[in-house]
């Protein structure tokens, strides 16, 4: 028993030294899929959430981040942070006193700020199905009757009741939204835009796990030609557009996209304003659609500062979507392996 105990320890610990876990489980390797579906597609994904939602409670008693209220003529805006670095957005109309939520992947911590605040919580909006974003719409359901809960009809949203198609508007009190299919994240993901522009105020939208301050969520179910197409369409948004995104990511990013676009001022600019944020935990979000064309690479593959990386001279590509796409997955490559050093 103790030598087959030593045997397996010794395994173990070479599987370990030589990354070699770490290579099984890469997005694309068969141990990864059974992963992945796991998550995804049973109570197991839940289960760890929670597990992980109660952990980070004990790091972060107070959430992630400092977060503030945007107040814009009668509807205010406000960040719940929650696990390491989530965040769900509660949408507030002054006038009616109704909310809604943008990705409540922590129902108690969601439920805390509707009580602080007195508002009537009347709709779910899921950007996508990981549990950090959706494991807490059942709880929510069971305590405001009547919840419509919007998610992707292609993306087994837990609790969704309103399964919403590419171009679907809504109304949530007067909070007029419409749904656009962005998927590359995951197969049904959507991002929603609050649309203000019968008021001539900036729109805001919530993007999920598809478009970051400086970034861009993982490819976990779609070719780099797909996410480089839900990219596109996010583009043709006004640029005065509000962006909150669903994680913390801000420095991570910049400091890689800084890597790779050094000359870029609009890069250096932005990281050193998101350092000084992030020395007071203060949120970095939102930005806006027009400053994220200025810095953030991943939607800047039209770039030659970009293209010449992937593909000296184009020689190789002559199919310009194509490049891109190449583009598009050197970046993600690039980021996934990327560590800053100070
Ligand atoms: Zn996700």
């Amino acid at each position: 028993m103790i030598v087959q105990l030593s045997i397996f320890a010794i395994i173990v610990y070479l599987l370990r030294r030589f990354q070699i876990f770490k290579k099984m489980f890469k997005p694309g390797s068969p141990l990864f899929a059974v992963g992945y579906n796991l998550y995804t597609k049973t109570r197991v994904g839940n289960y760890l959430n929670s597990r992980d939602i109660a952990k980070n409670k004990l790091v972060f008693p107070d959430g992630h981040s400092v977060v503030e209220h945007t107040e814009v003529e009668g509807v205010i805006i406000l960040p719940i942070p929650y696990l390491k670095d989530n965040y769900a957005y509660l949408v507030i109309e002054k006038a009616s006193n109704i909310a809604a939520v943008i990705d409540p992947g922590d129902a108690e911590a969601v439920q805390r700020v509707i009580e602080q605040q007195n508002v009537q919580l009347t709709a779910i909006l899921t950007t996508h199905k990981h549990w950090d974003h959706s494991g807490g719409n059942q709880k929510l359901k069971s305590l405001h009757s009547n919840l419509a809960v919007y998610g992707g009809e292609r993306d087994g949203v837990p609790g969704c009741n309103h399964k919403l198609k590419d171009g679907d508007s809504f109304q949530i009190g007067g909070l007029k939204f419409t749904a656009l299919f962005t998927p590359g994240h995951t197969v049904g993901h959507m991002v929603y835009l609050l649309d203000r522009s019968d008021k001539n105020l900036p729109n805001s939208l919530f993007t999920g796990d598809i478009l970051f301050l400086g970034g861009n969520g993982r490819m976990f179910e779609g070719p780099p030609s797909l996410m480089l197409s839900s990219l596109d369409k996010i583009c043709q948004i006004p640029d005065d557009t509000l962006v909150w995104p669903g994680h913390e990511y801000a420095v991570d990013n910049l400091r890689f996209a800084h890597n790779i676009d050094p000359a870029n001022e609009d890069v250096t600019r932005k990281l050193n304003y998101v350092e000084e944020r992030r020395k007071e935990r203060r949120i970095t979000s939102p930005s806006t659609l027009g400053e994220e064309k200025s810095y953030n690479p991943f939607l800047r593959t039209s770039q030659d500062s970009i293209l010449q990386q992937v593909d000296p001279g184009h020689q190789t590509t002559s199919n310009r979507q194509a490049l891109r796409a190449k583009a598009l997955a050197y970046l993600r490559k690039n980021k996934d392996s990327f560590s800053y050093k100070l």
